[in-house]
């Protein structure tokens, strides 16, 4: 049923094929009467002083009136003198949490079939708190920060999500036996939370078994929690559980709220403008974002629309082994709804 309130929200195409994947997104929603009105904003071509970067403040200001966003690939501009697009976007927003669903594609092949979990990485601070130095010529020494504030702020949305999206368990992930205070304090935090949520199970796995089982086996996991630089590693690794960069999607949430979805891949320079691109990334980061929104009959129907494209097998674009173009496997998603 479509609601008659439209809903604004922040669309950053982003460089290289981010135009053509954001078009494909644009397409799907009006097919599906998504009552959702876009804003766009573009990467500047000039360093804003107000954010220190090419993204002007207008465009952050966007997101913040209108809590949600979905953001294509960033190519970040070289040279000195300016922040990192996604650094920027992080501080800015402070997009304390980093969500990605990974779940088995039906109908394509990969050595598992049975992968749903999701991982949430704590997104402001750990190893990637930007503090090295040199102490000496030939020692240098990087902090790794882990904060009871975040911790908690993470793990709280972690057990959240868990419990509105029917999950079951959710299972910190951690190094705690050689990284005492920092990962101590992290699963410290978790356990607090976890007290809070009894219908919740809740268990404490170290990195390096994870890994291990989730190679072996994935279907063993279903909500993950962790910290920032094992968020970074353990993603990517269930990414390519289920097919790849080009498949995945995430979503960043916020202080207050604020949801930016976005795909997990690059601006691929090497494709960019000849209309190959694989849209589905970006498209799975728009029904998360449906999702944020509570629009969930538009989610499913939409997911479900991709899925059953891709499983059909006739149409899918280069990546996945086809020789459809972007617009041709978006003209197919538009039919199957
Ligand atoms: P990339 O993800 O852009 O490309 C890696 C390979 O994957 C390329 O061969 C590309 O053609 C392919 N690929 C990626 N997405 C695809 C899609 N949707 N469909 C089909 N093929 C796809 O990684 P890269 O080449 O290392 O980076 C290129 C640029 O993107 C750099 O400027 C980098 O900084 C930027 N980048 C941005 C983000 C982001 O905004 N979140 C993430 C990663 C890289």
């Amino acid at each position: 049923s479509s609601s008659a309130t439209t809903i604004r929200a922040t669309l950053f195409p982003g460089d290289g094929i981010g135009p053509e994947i954001a078009e494909s997104v644009k397409q799907v929603f009006r097919e599906a009467d998504v009552p959702i009105e876009w804003e766009e904003h573009y990467v500047g071509d000039q360093i804003d002083p107000r954010t220190q970067s090419f993204l002007t403040w207008e465009s952050l200001e966007s997101v913040r009136r209108n809590g949600v966003g979905l953001k294509g690939p960033m190519a970040t501009p070289i040279g000195k003198g300016h922040r990192s697009l996604n650094l920027t976007l992080r501080k800015e927003l402070n997009l304390y949490a980093n969500v990605r669903p990974c779940y088995s594609l039906p109908g394509y092949k990969t050595r598992y079939d049975d992968v749903n979990l999701i991982t949430i990485r704590e997104n402001t601070e750990g190893e990637y708190s930007g503090l090295e130095h040199q102490v000496v010529r030939g020692v240098v020494e990087s902090l790794k920060i882990i904060t009871r504030q975040a911790s908690l702020r993470v793990a709280e949305y972690a057990f959240h999500y868990a419990k509105t999206h029917g999950r079951e368990r959710v299972s910190a992930i951690h190094k705690a036996n050689i990284m005492q205070k920092t990962d101590g304090l992290f699963l410290k935090c978790c356990r607090e939370v976890a007290e809070k949520y009894p219908e919740i199970k809740y268990e404490e796995v170290v990195i390096d078994n994870c890994c291990m089982m989730l190679v072996k086996n994935p279907a063993l996991f279903d909500v993950l929690v962790m910290p920032n630089l094992y968020g970074d590693i353990i993603s990517d690794l269930c990414a390519g559980l289920i097919g790849g960069l080009g498949l995945t999607p995430s979503c960043n949430i916020g202080e207050g709220g604020i949801a930016l979805a976005e795909a997990v891949h690059g601006s691929a320079p090497d494709i960019a403008g000849k209309n190959l691109a694989n849209p589905t990334a970006l498209l799975l980061s728009s029904v998360t974002m449906l999702r944020h929104l509570e629009l969930h009959d538009k989610a499913n129907r939409i997911q479900d629309a991709i899925l059953n494209t891709i499983a059909e097998g006739k149409y899918r674009t280069a990546d996945l082994g086809g020789s459809s173009s972007t617009s041709d496997f978006t003209r197919a998603i538009c039919d199957h709804l």
